[in-house]
């Protein structure tokens, strides 16, 4: 499975641009799209499942174009849209058996078996019976992959699956994302949470403001923060300094004062140890240093 994306441009009728020329290539396995709110995540996931058409540009699944084999895409797709809602009095399990019904399942036996298989995958075979709206946030958003892995799709578009849930339910869902990935089907995840985006991505992208930013491997983008992410020791004083002229990414109180991490460009003038960056580090050093010097060169 080859996913294409090629010059794709999204301008909504107010005028507003939420994509600029986003050019991107993946495969198999799972693609991470991370950006800040008002990125333009959303709008390129509604556009990847065909509810919304482009301005200009064209994604290309294995080489066709979606809007022009829309019926045949959509059999493809599993889709987990970040507004996900439920018919209020169905019982939790008649919900899936629902979706699978517009999934193309017709045969009930089978729709049966799918249904409880993909609950006790989602861990909600024990609530089964419940009514879906009774379950918590956590439960209702495992219930929503459910219902997007429903009819085996290919590609499964998940956009923004973890915000408000709890730490725990947080990685219970990672999990389930992660165990799929091992399957021949291609996931698109897409969040504002630097956290969700695991090794487990083979690839993924930054978008800013429309714009693609980065891509490539989370472990290239942790490269790139490589000898930018320090650990300093400060009195009361010098942290106010510091605080005022670099991007301070954790402070704990110490007896001598505070011990804070921070990213900067260069070694700071304050005495420091370089420490190795992790994805957030990263994340911050591109969204706040590396984007802006690249703009400079
Ligand atoms: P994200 O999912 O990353 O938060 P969105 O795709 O929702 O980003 O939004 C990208 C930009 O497009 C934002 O500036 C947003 O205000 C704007 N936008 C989103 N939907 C609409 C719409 N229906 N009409 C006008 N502007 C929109």
């Amino acid at each position: 499975m080859k996913i294409e994306i090629q010059g794709l441009n999204k301008i909504y009728p107010n005028g507003n641009q939420a994509l600029k020329d986003v050019n991107l290539e993946f495969g198999t396995g799972m693609f991470g799209l991370l950006g800040p709110n008002g990125a333009g995540k959303s709008s390129l996931m509604r556009i990847m499942v065909t509810l919304m058409k482009p301005t200009s540009g064209v994604v290309l699944v294995d080489g066709k174009d979606i809007q022009k084999h829309r019926k045949e895409i959509r059999g493809m797709l599993g889709y987990l849209p970040q507004d996900f809602r439920f018919f209020s009095s169905l019982r939790t399990w008649e919900f899936l058996d629902y979706s699978g019904s517009l999934a193309g399942l017709k045969n009930k036996k089978e729709r049966f078996a799918e249904v409880d298989r993909l609950l006790d995958q989602v861990g909600l075979l024990e609530v089964r019976d419940r009514q879906a709206n009774k379950l918590s946030g956590g439960m209702k958003r495992r219930l929503g992959i459910a219902q997007a892995l429903i009819g085996n799709p290919r590609i499964i578009i998940v956009d923004e699956p973890t915000t408000g849930l709890d730490p725990d339910e947080r990685i219970r869902f990672r999990n389930i994302l992660s165990e799929l990935s091992q399957h021949d089907v291609t996931i698109i995840l897409s969040t504002h949470i630097v956290g969700d985006i695991s090794s487990t991505c083979q690839g993924m992208a930054l978008l800013n403001k429309g714009e693609l930013v980065f891509t490539g491997s989370p472990e290239s983008l942790v490269k790139q923060a490589e000898g930018h992410v320090f650990k300093l020791n400060l009195s009361p004083r010098d942290y106010e300094t510091v605080k005022e002229r670099y991007d301070v990414i954790s402070t704990i109180p110490v007896e001598s004062g505070w011990e804070v991490q921070i990213v900067a460009d260069n070694i700071p003038e304050f005495e420091s140890t370089e420490i190795i960056p992790n994805i957030e580090d990263a994340y911050v050093y591109y969204m706040e240093h590396k984007m802006h010097a690249d703009l400079i060169e």
